[in-house]
């Protein structure tokens, strides 16, 4: 029923407890797991002269949070693929789920933002409104 599926992970609680659901469903229909992390391009401050620094600060964060996230999946009996990504979330989770053909993404209610008011965030939001598979939204 599931072959491919992704994981969209930012780091935070929320998606660390969609990690642990993805890991469950893949094991149990022997999918590949996709890991998707996704960081922003501080394209803004282009052109200063840290913006080198700037961009290679969070690239390196961006391959850590992924690292902990494979830490985290720890041993698995299926196929784990890791995408790291630079650009717009949704658009590159998307993206990914097009590219691998996912019937399932699995992402956290929540993320790293701050609004603690919002009941899901704004990631998941455009994630299940725009996404043409069925997207687990984990609490
Ligand atoms: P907002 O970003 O709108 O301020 P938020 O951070 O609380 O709010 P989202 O960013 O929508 O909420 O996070 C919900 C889920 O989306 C996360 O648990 C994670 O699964 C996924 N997600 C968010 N950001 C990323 C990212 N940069 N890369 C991969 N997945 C992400
Ligand atoms: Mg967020």
């Amino acid at each position: 029923m599931f072959k491919n599926i992704v994981l969209a992970y930012d780091g935070s609680e929320f998606s660390l407890r969609a990690l642990q659901r993805a890991k469950a469903i893949a094991e149990r229909f022997e999918a590949t797991l996709w890991l998707v992390h996704v960081f922003r391009n501080p394209s803004d401050l282009l052109g200063y002269t840290d913006f080198e620094k700037l961009y290679a600060k969070r690239k390196s964060a961006a391959q850590a949070t992924l690292d902990d996230a494979n830490q985290k999946l720890g041993r698995t009996t299926f196929p784990v693929k890791v995408e790291l990504k630079e650009g717009h979330e949704t658009e590159l989770i998307l993206k990914v789920a097009e590219n691998c053909k996912a019937d399932l993404i699995v992402m956290g209610t929540r993320g790293l933002g701050a609004v603690k008011g919002l009941l899901v965030g704004s990631v998941s939001r455009k994630v299940i409104h725009y996404a043409e598979c069925p997207v687990m939204v984990v609490h």
